[in-house]
């Protein structure tokens, strides 16, 4: 049995793509189970899914606490220890990112790591920065475990017409673009595990060292503020010249975030603008454009 768990905002498709990968498993003749971990009931905060595939009916309904697999959807999460408490030494991790270095760092021990830019490749297919379909066909590649053509199979389930042909061609742009990195023992150290094949005899929950959000909130006391800004992709940009300074924006803000500064312009407070928009679509001067982060 192997153990896969994913790491996404709600919004992004997280359970959707674990539901997906589950029929594909099927598809291709193998038994799946999984389900979801919803955190704060809110769009863009933390979830997880759990995904579990074998040859035999699965009997094991617990989280996934120790991950031969981690897909991570959201970059922002990828620079988060705490999505990689229980990761099992010699994994494979699939992320959503351009920055792999940070995950190197981190030295969680993957034996492979596979890394492509998915919200690029997902507002280009679909006009969307969900990542989902993207994540799976990269997931098919790095992991060899499913077929792109029996993930290709579970889509039609989940989407109809002009979006499902939009995220297949997200999927297949996953599965051909994903860069893979491959580290050999040494790099993956400590007590590497045949992947994929040999269970942990006992399943231990994680230890929780770090203050938390969402979705592990119920299994820590640990919860602090959220920092929502991790949950952002894309900020707002303001044009000062076209600026009012009416303060507009910072009435409609539902997180209180955009606040008149020295300058006299009001600017978000990057700690807890979580991206959603709301202040550029108020603006009557239309002086905010909703950026996404790296081409600011
Ligand atoms: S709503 Fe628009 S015009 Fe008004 S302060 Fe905010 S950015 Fe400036
Ligand atoms: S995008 Fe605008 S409205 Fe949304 S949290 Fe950020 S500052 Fe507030």
């Amino acid at each position: 049995m192997g153990e896969i768990r994913l790491h996404g905002r709600g919004g992004q498709g997280t359970v959707m793509a674990a539901e997906m990968m589950a029929n594909a498993f099927v598809f291709g003749g193998k038994y799946a189970s999984v389900f979801p971990s919803f955190g704060i009931e809110r769009r863009g905060s933390a979830v997880m899914a759990f995904a579990r595939y074998a040859d035999a009916p699965i009997r094991e309904h617990t989280r996934v606490y120790n991950p031969d697999i981690l897909l991570m959807l959201d970059q922002s999460l990828t620079d988060n220890p705490t999505c990689y408490e229980g990761f099992k030494a010699g994994g494979v991790i699939i992320a959503n990112t351009k920055h792999e270095q940070h995950i190197i760092d981190l030295q969680v021990n993957q034996k492979t790591l596979g890394f492509i830019d998915a919200v690029s490749i997902a507002l280009e297919e679909t006009g969307t920065a969900i990542t989902n379909t993207c994540m799976l066909g990269a997931f098919a590649k790095t992991t060899g475990l499913v077929e792109l053509e029996d993930l290709k199979k579970a889509l039609p389930l989940f989407f109809k017409e002009k979006i499902l042909a939009g995220n297949l061609r997200s999927m297949e742009r996953g599965f051909n673009e994903v860069k893979i990195l491959q580290f050999s023992p040494s790099e993956a150290s400590g007590a590497q595990k045949d992947l994929l094949n040999e269970q942990d005899p006992v399943v231990k929950p994680p230890t929780i060292t770090t203050s938390l959000e969402s979705a592990w909130a119920d299994v820590s006391k640990n919860l602090l503020v959220a920092q929502t800004g991790e949950w952002r992709y894309r900020r707002p940009a303001l044009d000062k010249a076209a600026c009012k300074i009416c303060g507009w924006c910072s009435i409609y803000c539902p997180g209180g975030c955009m606040k008149q500064e020295k300058d006299g312009y009001f600017h978000p407070d990057l700690d807890y603008c979580k991206g959603c928009g709301i202040c550029a679509n108020e603006c009557p001067a239309h002086a905010l454009k909703m950026k996404v982060e790296e081409v600011i």
